[in-house]
């Protein structure tokens, strides 16, 4: 098996749905990032078969709830001095500011850049979520 070194102080993202790190990663912004960042994909799982990781390296400050758009089951590990302080699971948002774009093309949010796109949860279900836009009242789907 692929041997990946643990990091001694950052995150490390665990239960990334299989195929869906490279959308977190994105989402993140990581490619903007200074520090290391590692997208394991594919690792084997007891519970889930196979899933995606991701460990980034002296960097905390994420909106990790955002990654609930892509995977509600997406844990959160804070790794402090070669120890885990702190494990959680993402959080669906209540509102999501500046993070999406809004589907609607003639949406003000898509043509002023003085307006951030804000969106507040609609619905929730098992399979989806639901987000409306507070500009032009479109709904933007996300599938779990
Ligand atoms: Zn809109």
């Amino acid at each position: 098996m692929l041997e990946v070194k643990g990091i001694e102080n950052g995150v490390v993202l665990d239960h990334i749905k299989a195929g869906k790190g490279l959308e977190v990663f994105h989402m993140l912004k990581l490619n903007k990032v200074d520090t290391s960042v590692v997208l394991v994909m594919n690792v084997s799982s007891k519970d889930m078969g196979k899933k995606d990781i991701i460990k980034i390296e002296n960097k905390v400050d994420f909106d990790f709830n955002i990654l609930s758009l892509i995977d509600t089951n997406i844990t959160v590990n804070i790794i402090k001095d070669d120890k885990r302080i702190e494990k959680f699971k993402v959080q669906v948002p209540a509102e999501i500011v500046g993070q999406i774009q809004c589907k609607n093309p003639r949406c003000i949010t898509n043509f002023d850049d003085y307006v951030r796109p804000t969106f507040h949860k609609y619905a929730e279900n098992e399979k989806v979520l639901e987000y409306v836009c507070s500009f032009c009242e479109e709904i933007t789907k996300f599938e779990k």
